[in-house]
């Protein structure tokens, strides 16, 4: 069995589970019972200066067609607030996220800011955990993880160092990691300390299938993939379905 910790691809496969995300408005109603779904404010959507360019840029993603949102900064983030908080309280989904912080792709900090404290504080109240995304951002991702650590945390699509992974996990965060680990010599050096039950691996958008990645990942650490599988699963029902 196969973990796949964040998607934006709804590809059926009997021996995967998946955690597809998602807008808070772009909810997919029939979706396979084996693909879970997180949703949540993208922090590139969290731009109130430039709100019409960062809509232009989503509704031209393949996993978002067809959207069309007004251009409305407040009356979108009120609208979208609602919607995700609807969605946790009909227990339609497993996560917030991915939700964070991006300073590379959006300079507005203060918007990111906002609107990052405001799902936190949905995903603390209705317990659910939170898949981040962060980019040069991992400073204030810590502070904030100081202030709401009652859920979870997966920070995905990993690609700091390994300084950063000690901090992240010191403070019971988990990190995923993509097909980006099949290509670092930085990350690999990383994958073969990191606990294993700290770890996920996800395709996000990557083409690679997720089997490439986890027999990737299996050779990296030395490990049988058998073993990997297990232990994934192990934190993923310990992160989702809070099992010991
Ligand atoms: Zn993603």
């Amino acid at each position: 069995m196969y973990i796949d910790l964040h998607t934006h691809k709804i590809n059926p496969h009997e021996n995967l589970i998946a955690v597809y995300s998602t807008l808070p408005d772009h909810f997919p109603e029939n979706h396979p019972e084996n693909w879970l779904i997180s949703a949540g404010i993208h922090p590139w959507l969290c731009n109130k200066d430039d709100f019409a360019e960062a809509c232009d840029v989503f509704e031209t993603l393949p996993e978002t067609p067809g959207l069309n949102w007004n251009r409305d900064y407040d009356l979108a983030m009120r609208q979208w607030l609602e919607k995700l908080e609807q969605l946790a309280a009909n227990n339609k989904i497993i996560a917030i996220g991915e939700i964070g912080l991006d300073r590379v792709h959006n300079k507005d900090m203060e918007t990111q800011n906002t609107m990052f404290e405001a799902q936190l504080r949905i995903a603390e109240k209705y317990n659910l955990p939170v898949i981040v995304h962060c980019v040069r951002a991992f400073p204030e991702i810590l502070s904030l993880r100081k202030i709401y650590h009652k859920t979870p945390w997966i920070i995905h699509a990993f690609r700091s160092n390994v300084e950063i992974a000690g901090q992240l996990i010191g403070h019971d965060c988990f990190l995923s990691f993509g097909e980006a680990l099949l290509k670092s010599h930085e990350l690999q050096m990383l994958a073969k300390v990191i606990p294993l039950e700290s770890l996920f691996l996800e395709s996000d958008q990557s083409e690679l299938p997720i089997e490439e990645l986890y027999a990737g990942t299996a050779r990296i650490m030395s490990l049988d993939l058998s073993c990997l599988q297990l232990n994934i699963i192990k934190n993923f029902k310990k992160v989702f379905f809070q099992q010991k």
